[in-house]
């Protein structure tokens, strides 16, 4: 039977972690400080929201959340990244997805200044972590890495698969895993043998976005998995991309949907908010 990764305990221990270095900076007259931008209604970008304000809370980092109205235009959303870039107290901006349809997400980030992008979708981070050369790691997928450092499992030499290619989680889970001298395998919609490929994996990390998309068949005995997916079942109940409860016996590892990867996110996204205030202040990280 494998062991469930708790991502709850790992994330407590990285947003302790935090808050101590929150503290050490405050002696230095340094208040790390966060803007969250929610534009429009949707309620799970309102829990997300509430997650991140209270995670700032519990680490000592200082937070302004601006919730503006659904008919926000482009130029208004603009007109605030501008202010807060040019905002002392913020040292990370972060802009809650998805934003309404008729706003150019692409657009929002892109003006975020990269110092202050602690989601690290900005361009200019996307192509520091590409060359190797980061200030800030991508929440979700560097809360993996963490995740996976926990077992003591270690990543260099493993054959890596991540299933899903998005720009938010499967193409930097990938580039992550290199990192760390893992060899990957990315994998996606038009992928054929996609069963076999898995089954090779010695880490395997689902972000597809289908509820209990892997399944046992698809699993190698032994293999850590990790499930990112956020989806419902049948049952309108929270599940992941893994079938968890038949793939768990196989497994030496797997993260639990929810309180697993979710947790990490958020987590890392402190991490961020500390390391942006550093940046800002000269501070080598
Ligand atoms: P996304 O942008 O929709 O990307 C999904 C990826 O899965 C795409 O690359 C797609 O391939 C691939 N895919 C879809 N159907 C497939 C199939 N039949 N076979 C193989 N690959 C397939 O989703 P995302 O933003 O990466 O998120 C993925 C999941 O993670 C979602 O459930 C999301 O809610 C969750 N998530 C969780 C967290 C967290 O903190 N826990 C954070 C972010 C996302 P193509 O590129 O070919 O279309």
């Amino acid at each position: 039977m494998g062991t469930r990764i708790d991502g709850k305990a790992v994330a407590a221990s990285i947003k302790q972690q935090v808050a101590e270095e929150v503290s050490r900076l405050k002696t230095q007259g340094i208040q790390p400080g966060m803007a969250v931008v929610l534009v429009g209604d949707d309620p799970a970008s309102r829990i997300y929201v509430n997650n991140k304000k209270k995670a700032c809370v519990q680490t000592g980092i200082y937070s302004e959340e601006y919730v503006l109205p659904a008919e926000t235009t482009q130029d208004e959303l603009l007109a605030l990244i501008a202010k807060l870039n040019a905002d002392p107290k913020i040292h990370g901006i972060l802009v809650q997805s998805p934003l309404p349809k008729h706003l150019d997400e692409k657009l929002v980030v892109e003006h975020i200044d990269p110092n202050k992008d602690v989601d690290a979708f900005h361009a200019y981070n996307v192509g520091k972590i590409m060359i190797g050369n980061f200030s800030f790691l991508p929440c979700t997928p560097a809360g993996i890495i963490e995740l996976i450092r926990s077992t003591g499992v270690t990543i260099e030499g493993k054959n890596c698969v991540v299933v899903g290619r998005s720009n938010i989680v499967g193409k930097p889970m990938a580039m992550l895993l290199l990192h760390n001298n893992g060899t990957v395998t990315i994998c996606h919609s038009r992928t054929q043998g996609l069963a076999e490929i898995c089954r090779r994996a010695d880490i395997l990390v689902a972000a597809v976005g289908r509820p209990k998309f892997i399944t046992a068949d698809m699993v190698k005995p032994g293999a850590v998995v990790i499930d990112v997916g956020m989806d419902r079942d049948e049952n309108g109940k929270l599940c992941g991309d893994v079938d968890f409860d038949a793939v768990e016996p196989i497994a030496s590892y797997i993260t639990p949907v929810p309180g697993g990867v979710g947790p990490m996110t958020i987590a890392m996204l402190m991490k961020n908010a500390v390391s942006a205030a550093k940046i800002q202040n000269g501070i080598a990280l």
